[in-house]
């Protein structure tokens, strides 16, 4: 693929939103496999025991597949779990199984509860330009396992009604990991998803989530389109699925963003008219 610039150390960015449904398992794979497909190497970290990234991604997930779970409750080395993603090269996923679902409570009581995720990635001795870290639509251990592990977080906005709210819960958990456990973390990026431009409603909650986030919204926002949603049934993002479709370009696009802003170039730089 095309090269980016690389990040000099491991980028760890956690997809977070406890609204389900707006795009955090979608945006995960695709900008995963775009930042892939520029030339990076990249970990996707299933931590929702639904297991959707993992079934996006083509990656065996039954019960008996060690697993994202083994990492957590049993000290598992990731590199033990972590498989490579067929057709796209570069791009490798710890898979989640149902196992997961039953980790949110059994966490509860082992020591360092909270940075059992950061220890195994820390840990993790292959070289990777990006982790990106799909969380559960709630706010329990496995998010603050996530918050805890990663300087990054991701919140894929859906522009609807009522796009902002609830926002307020997740940006105080930030909040409080930053003070107590992880003072790197911060919301470094904004995606809008499933965006359609034609209705007004749509760039009016994108009007208000810029004047309310700022920079850290990309430029480039998701479309909504038939294509993206229909890639994960073959298992598949829809980079390899349909890569000339409208969805496939937005999502390279965020990712060039994404790369650029991590080496401080700002996305209008890159169209401003050369000085002199
Ligand atoms: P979350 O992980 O936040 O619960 P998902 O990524 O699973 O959300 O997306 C929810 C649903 O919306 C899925 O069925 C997905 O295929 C669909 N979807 C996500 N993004 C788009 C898009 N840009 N266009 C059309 N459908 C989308
Ligand atoms: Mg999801």
């Amino acid at each position: 693929g095309e090269g980016l610039p690389r990040p000099d150390r491991t980028r760890v960015m956690v997809v977070a939103n406890q609204k389900g449904g707006v795009g955090k398992t979608t945006s995960t794979v695709n900008l995963a496999a775009s930042l892939a497909l520029h030339g990076a190497r990249v970990l996707v970290v299933d931590l929702d025991p639904q297991g959707n990234a993992s079934t996006a991604l083509g990656i065996d997930h039954h019960a008996e597949v060690p697993s994202i779970y083994d990492v957590l409750v049993e000290s598992m080395p990731l590199s033990e779990v972590v498989q490579p993603v067929p057709d796209v090269e570069g791009l490798f996923c710890a898979p989640a199984t149902i196992d997961l679902a039953g980790a949110e409570i059994e966490l509860v009581s082992l020591v360092a509860r909270e940075s059992r995720l950061q220890r195994a990635i820390q840990a993790y001795d292959q070289p990777l330009d990006y982790i990106l870290i799909d969380c559960p639509p709630s706010l329990g251990l496995l998010t603050v396992n996530a918050l805890v592990a990663g300087a990054e977080v991701l919140i894929p906005i859906q522009c609807e009604y009522y796009a902002l709210e609830g926002l307020g819960q997740l940006l105080r958990n930030v909040d409080l990991v930053r003070g107590h456990l992880n003072p790197d973390l911060h919301v470094s990026t904004i995606l809008l998803t499933m965006y359609d431009g034609r209705t007004r409603l749509a760039s009016q909650v994108a009007e208000e989530v810029r004047t309310h986030f700022g920079k850290e919204v990309l430029r480039t926002s998701i479309p909504r389109s038939v294509r993206i949603s229909e890639a994960p049934s073959y298992g598949q993002t829809v980079l390899t699925y349909d890569p000339g479709s409208s969805g496939s370009l937005s999502y390279l696009e965020a990712a060039r963003e994404i790369a650029l802003r991590g080496v401080g170039v700002h996305y209008e730089a890159q169209h401003a008219p050369a000085s002199e």
